[in-house]
């Protein structure tokens, strides 16, 4: 098991930018931070709440009643879809998770929950003995611009950063890109999502040499339909990878 100590944002590895001990002191007394689950103070998630979190610990299919799948494949009925496979560290449900993708995506925009986020994923690779291949490449879901502008942030890419930096492996942001504005899907049956986000992303033409050939992991915090990462895939695919699997820090389970 890897050694980490996601609160102070340390993870093997130190975060490039770290304020003063002055500056930290002066945002701790103006921003103090709270567990969101037990309010315990100077975490936005204790380790305890954490640690109720519960990781899944087998690999899915992408149907909708998720069956378990081997490591490669997926079931007759999702022999079509662009996407290779899923791989999601959670279950949505759970309360923790539930609160801590809610303050990382809506306001406050806890950006610092992107660690234990990311590490979720992390221990389910752990769990499931899975080794990254190190020559696949990381790709975030792309925000349309405008929504990134209003959250500050891609929460796909800041997850996608810290697995790129514990896996060693390559991350290609910037270059898929949403290009079209789309209705808010959560209303919307699966169907109706897949027509929403038609034309929706595009992947630059000089980079397609980067993913050729390449397995493509497609990161995103949550995966309900599938509509977006399936979207995502077949521009990928189109675009030369050769395989993409998707990785979601949770699963909203339809049934
Ligand atoms: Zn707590
Ligand atoms: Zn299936």
């Amino acid at each position: 098991m890897s050694v980490i100590d996601f609160n102070n944002n340390k993870f093997q590895f130190k975060k490039k930018h770290k304020f003063s001990p002055a500056v930290s002191f002066l945002i701790d007394l103006f921003f103090p931070k709270h567990c969101l689950v037990c309010g315990k103070e100077k975490t936005f998630l204790c380790q305890d709440c954490f640690s109720l979190i519960e990781i899944n610990s087998f690999r899915y299919c992408l149907c909708q009643k998720p069956q378990r799948a081997a490591i490669q494949g997926k079931c007759p009925s999702c022999r079509n879809r662009a996407l290779t496979g899923l791989y999601f560290a959670c279950i949505f449900g759970q309360k923790a998770l539930k609160k801590a993708v809610h303050s990382f995506k809506y306001p406050p925009y806890l950006k610092d929950l992107a660690w234990p986020l990311a590490y979720l994923i992390i221990l389910h690779f752990e769990i499931l003995g899975k080794k990254i291949d190190p020559s696949s490449v990381l790709i975030p879901v792309p925000l349309f611009l405008s929504k990134e502008k209003e959250r500050g942030f891609n929460q796909s890419k800041e997850i996608a950063d810290i697995l790129a930096k514990a896996w060693q492996i390559k991350i290609i942001s910037g270059c898929l890109t949403k290009i079209k504005k789309t209705a808010n899907q959560a209303e919307m049956g699966k169907e109706q999502r897949s027509k929403n986000l038609e034309g929706a992303f595009r992947f630059t033409d000089k980079m397609k040499k980067e993913i050729k050939g390449k397995k493509i992991y497609l990161i995103d915090d949550v995966y309900t339909t599938g509509a977006t990462m399936e979207e995502c895939a077949k521009i990928l695919k189109q675009s030369g990878a050769r395989e993409v699997w998707g990785i979601a820090v949770a699963r909203e389970i339809m049934i």
